[in-house]
């Protein structure tokens, strides 16, 4: 019997499992991942950048975990420190002084927005978890839960365990493991791809900075911009095109059965019809290379039809209420032996550690309503 079992090995897993463990650190602790290796989803699949929380609503959780995290990510990656969310507004000129390439009305310099590979980051999140005597079972699909008066079972391909806490970090299939313990999460999860180029080598000069339009207060998501990534090279994207897989990631991958359950949810249906212009806009610059170049050529002219080379794309799990709103904020939920992130879409990698440690304070509160516990050692005895 394991204290706790933590179903995900993307960065929101690998921190949640990390900051669980030096928590209670005599705890046994099992990680549970289908896949063969960690960030295999979103987490390995973006565009690596630390936000700084610009452009997040006041009060909001992303607000709130997306500026502790810019300065908690550095912190791990950097041992000499951060820099504090500071903004310095262009005009014309002053845009075009730091970025000859970039043209606009005017800017928002933000020094404290960074760049890393959070595939990384979440491996070594995994080796700290490992040396700390947490276990990681990789290539286990959670097929089925049941949660119990002294117990959650949890049925995996590699066989069944069984543990006092579970905690579920699953991304693109959040929705459907809170449903494996027959409970109505009241949201479902829409896959929305997004799609990136690259832009050759002779081009990774074109920017100095990261480059983002302004973007859409109504959408979740920022519209495509200009990376300068980890490697020196530069990424054009993403765009956001509804998804007919979970997790495909190419155009070609289409799952009937994904299709059939997204397009008979009226939740989604609702958001599909009421963004049924911007969506179809999207749909049609994914199919035809000259419309999506014509969005990054508004701020940045110089790019030709011959620079977007190919490059993977993403798939962003975007959680849609069962009243048909796109859910804006990270969300959870919890039973009486479970915890679940239910909506962690972008920033949530730049806000992985607070996110953990909010985690790791409810779990907190909700172990002290279960019959017996202690800090270094968790509800042993069972009433
Ligand atoms: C295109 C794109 C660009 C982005 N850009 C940024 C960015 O620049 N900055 C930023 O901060 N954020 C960005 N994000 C968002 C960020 O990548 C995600 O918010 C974050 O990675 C979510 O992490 P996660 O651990 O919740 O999900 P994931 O990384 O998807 O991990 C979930 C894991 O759960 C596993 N799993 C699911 N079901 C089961 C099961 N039944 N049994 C066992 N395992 C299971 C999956 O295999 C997966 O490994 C971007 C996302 C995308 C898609």
């Amino acid at each position: 019997m394991y204290d706790f079992i933590i179903i995900g090995g993307g960065i929101l897993g690998m921190s949640t499992a990390m900051q669980l463990q030096r928590t209670y650190p005599d705890s046994r602790m099992l990680l549970l991942e289908k896949e063969a290796a960690p960030a295999r989803h979103q987490t390995g699949h973006n565009s690596g950048v630390i936000h700084a929380g610009v452009y997040y609503t006041p009060g909001s959780l992303k607000a709130k975990f997306c500026l502790a995290g810019n300065r908690a990510t550095k912190a791990v990656c950097d041992p000499h420190g951060t820099n504090g969310i500071e903004r310095e507004w262009l005009n014309a000129g002053q845009l075009r002084e730091r970025e000859p390439n970039i043209q606009g009305l005017g800017g928002i310099f933000v020094p404290s927005s960074g760049i890393v590979n959070y595939a990384e980051v979440t491996a070594a999140m995994a080796r700290e978890f490992i040396n700390a005597g947490g276990e990681i079972r990789y290539g286990a699909s959670v097929t089925a839960l049941e949660e119990r008066r002294q117990e959650v079972r949890v049925h995996t391909s590699a066989g069944d365990v069984a543990c006092r806490f579970l905690l579920t970090c699953a991304g693109l299939m959040a929705d459907r493991v809170v449903r494996m313990l027959g409970i109505d999460p009241g949201f479902s999860i829409c896959p929305f791809r997004g799609e990136y180029f690259r832009l050759p080598a002779s081009h990774n000069q074109i920017v100095n900075h990261l480059i983002y339009p302004i973007p859409d207060p109504s959408m979740p998501f920022l519209g495509v911009h200009l990376t300068r990534m980890i490697d020196g090279s530069v990424t054009v994207g993403p765009n956001a095109v509804l998804a007919f897989k979970r997790e495909g990631y190419r155009k070609r991958d289409i799952s009937l059965a994904d299709s059939a359950r997204m397009l008979s949810n009226p939740g989604i249906l609702k958001v599909l019809k009421a963004n049924l212009r911007p969506g179809l806009g999207e749909l049609k610059n994914s199919l035809f290379k000259r419309g999506y170049l014509q969005q990054v050529r508004k701020y940045c002219p110089s790019i030709q039809l011959g620079d977007l080379q190919p490059h993977p794309a993403g798939v962003r799990a975007q959680a849609v209420s069962d009243d048909g709103r796109l859910i804006d904020d990270f969300l959870f939920r919890h039973s009486r032996r479970s915890l679940h992130v239910c909506n962690a879409p972008s920033p949530a990698a730049t806000s992985a550690l607070p996110i953990g440690a909010h985690i790791v304070a409810q779990l907190g509160q909700q172990l002290r309503e279960l019959p017996v516990f202690t800090k270094t050692k968790v509800a042993v005895a069972e009433a």
